[in-house]
């Protein structure tokens, strides 16, 4: 499949035979723009930019190609990720790979730096006759065998260097966590590690879920993005040994611009109607807008380094958004993540006070002192916050933008009547 990861985060296309791939490499496959305004739930919001005209082409990069062959008697899963570019192959700004390439290309411009970064996935199997085994216990791993060995036997096979797999807290939850990788290359990764695992477990008969809440009183599915950033001479920018939590003046700047466009920028990093039940006290899920110091209940958390591995620190410091799930597009949230951030570096903001302790056992006052801010109660106060945030709104294009507020409009029609329940269920159909 000559495939395309899209404002969804659902990875769609049109397949070739394999042997006319050098072809296509060249001149990709056709594309209909307002494909871009499918929802997760299958149908096409009306009004989008583009209608019933226009033409677009994806064209593959073939650095993405993902080939997976572990399995007797199906074909092997064989795709590579595209950019969705115009007939003549000029870039189409609404398309979210293009507009990650263009975040990064800007930080670069201004910062010299590059991005480093991993997403960190949780999700749930689907749950199977017999007793569920204990959060992180052997026997949980052991009893849905093969799945973590194959799960890491195809990711290495994907190119997406697996790091670790483990039957996570919730019940057949699990997580998986891949090697951090340059810019684009970590976005494109997260598609690939949900299309992965979503074979694996489907070739064993089950089904996985990425959806950020399997059942409104469970436990929540994040996803956590990791996130360093690189010098010329391979330093990272955001340690300094001496600076509270080693985070660089650079680093805090970094952090306290992706904080203060938070509210914005959750409806793209958490942009379902669920994300936001999720996104609540003691889920260890980011409920608080502040930068943690190895904290999980805050949106930014400085993450801890193995002083035990030896070596120089610098090199695993890195710092960790975890207002995201898995509802999100992971180039569309991740370029967004880099211009709040690099709007903070330009602006030289301060590094917010860290947050080390339960926030939910502070008052109101002692959270201000933080910098922390409430949050979106859901996804239309997040998508309100959006057209309220001048310079996040500046930096979608147009079209981009009014495709994706139509696209959640039609997503959110289509659970309005729902109970949570109903809605959670909806969602791990689909996501
Ligand atoms: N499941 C939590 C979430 O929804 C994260 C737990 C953890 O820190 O791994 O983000
Ligand atoms: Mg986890």
């Amino acid at each position: 499949m000559i495939a395309y990861c899209d404002l969804a985060g659902l990875v769609r296309g049109r397949s070739v035979p394999a042997a006319t791939f050098d072809d296509r490499i060249r001149s990709g496959v056709g594309w209909v723009p307002a494909n871009q305004a499918i929802c997760c739930f299958g149908p096409l919001a009306e009004p989008n930019p583009w209608g019933s005209v226009g033409d677009r082409r994806l064209l593959p990069d073939p650095a993405t190609r993902v080939q997976v062959d572990l399995w007797e008697g199906v074909s092997p899963l064989d795709f590579v990720l595209s950019d969705a570019v115009h007939t003549d192959g000029a870039p189409w700004d609404a398309c979210p790979r293009t507009f990650l390439r263009h975040a990064l290309d800007d930080l670069r411009a201004e910062t010299g730096l590059r991005l480093m970064a991993s997403f960190e996935h949780e999700f749930v199997l689907d749950a199977r006759d017999g007793p569920i085994e204990g959060p992180f216990t052997l026997a949980a791993q052991r009893v849905a065998e093969p799945f973590a060995g194959d799960v890491m036997a195809a990711l290495r096979q994907a190119g997406a260097d697996p790091e670790m797999i483990l039957p996570e807290y919730g019940p057949n939850q699990w997580e998986v966590l891949v090697r951090p990788t340059e810019g684009i290359g970590a976005a494109d990764r997260a598609a690939v590690v949900k299309e992965v695992v979503r074979e694996v477990a489907r070739r064993l008969g089950r089904r996985a879920s990425f959806s950020p809440l399997p059942d409104p009183d469970g436990i929540g599915n994040g996803v956590h993005v990791h996130i360093s950033l690189l010098d010329d001479e391979g330093r990272n920018a955001l340690y300094d040994a001496v600076q509270p939590g080693a985070l660089s003046q650079l680093g805090g700047a970094f952090a306290a611009g992706m904080l203060r466009h938070l509210p914005a920028l959750l409806a793209f990093t958490a942009p379902s109607a669920i994300s936001y039940l999720r996104l609540t006290p003691h889920r260890w899920s980011a409920g608080t807008g502040a930068l943690g110091y190895r904290n999980r209940e805050c949106a930014v958390r400085i993450c801890p380094v193995a002083e035990l591995a030896g070596g120089d620190l610098s090199r695993q410091f890195n710092i960790e958004s975890r207002a995201m799930d898995g509802t999100a597009s992971p180039h569309l949230a991740l370029a967004l993540l880099v211009r709040a951030g690099l709007a903070g570096i330009r602006g030289k903001l301060e590094t917010p006070l860290l947050l080390d302790r339960d926030p939910n056992e502070l008052s109101a006052g002692e959270l201000a002192a933080f910098g922390a801010r409430p949050l979106p109660a859901d996804l239309e106060s997040a998508l309100a916050a959006v057209e309220e945030d001048a310079f996040l709104r500046g930096w979608l294009p147009d079209d981009l933008w009014d495709c994706y507020r139509s696209l959640k409009a039609t997503e959110l029609a289509e659970v309005r009547d729902l109970t949570p329940a109903e809605a959670c269920a909806r969602y791990a159909e689909v996501i």
